[in-house]
């Protein structure tokens, strides 16, 4: 951070015009900042977030799921050794985190975090493709960058309450996400079995 940044906050510019804005008011969409809503709502127009394309819905709803599976395991980590509930989370990795000391719960944090985006990031296609529009963009608009701005310095329990902060509702959003998907799953299944005769009977 320069002298002003230190002095008037840190500052970033608008990706559409170009203002330098506060980074603590700046708006935030998939990983950019913007000054206003209509700045924002310009930009979202201008480039519409990528869609899986050539596959079918099917196999859109399987590569969202085992993504966000993947995701919700990463992030349900960060939780833990943040000192927050994982809720319905189905976490197939287990951390004692009585075990885990400060720095080591920071380092879990920062890790776990940027495996989690890859995969919550790589969902994103597969969810618009989809149509859980409502979805896609709530877990593009997560902003993590003060997580990772955190010094190991100042690991430990006040740290983990922010984190904890930051992180709960992209956690509430991915197990909503997961939902809706297998509700999805659950739809095709019902109109196949309708559909189709039932098995002859063995003898
Ligand atoms: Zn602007």
């Amino acid at each position: 951070m320069g002298f002003l940044d230190v002095l008037f906050g840190k500052r970033v510019f608008c990706e559409r015009c170009h203002t330098k804005t506060k980074a603590k008011e700046a708006v935030k969409k998939r990983g950019r900042f913007f000054c206003s809503d209509d700045c924002r709502n310009q930009w979202s127009e201008a480039n519409p977030p990528p869609k899986a394309t050539g596959g079918d819905p099917a196999s859109y709803r399987e590569k969202g799921l085992e993504l966000l599976k993947l995701a919700q395991d990463y992030m349900g980590i960060v939780l833990k050794v943040s000192g927050g509930k994982t809720m319905s989370g189905t976490n197939i990795i287990s951390i004692n985190v009585a075990a885990a000391d400060a720095r080591d719960a920071y380092s879990l944090t920062q890790s776990n975090l940027m495996k989690y985006e890859r995969e919550a990031l790589e969902s994103l296609s597969y969810l618009y493709a989809l149509g859980l529009t409502e979805n896609a963009e709530a877990l593009e608009s997560f902003d993590f960058q003060p997580i990772y701005e955190m010094s190991v310095m100042g690991a430990g329990p006040l740290q983990q309450k922010r984190v904890r902060k930051m992180v709960t509702p992209a956690f509430e959003w991915i197990n909503k996400t997961i939902d809706a998907l297998d509700g999805m799953a659950k739809a095709t299944s019902t109109a196949r079995s309708v559909c189709e005769k039932p098995a002859p009977e063995m003898e």
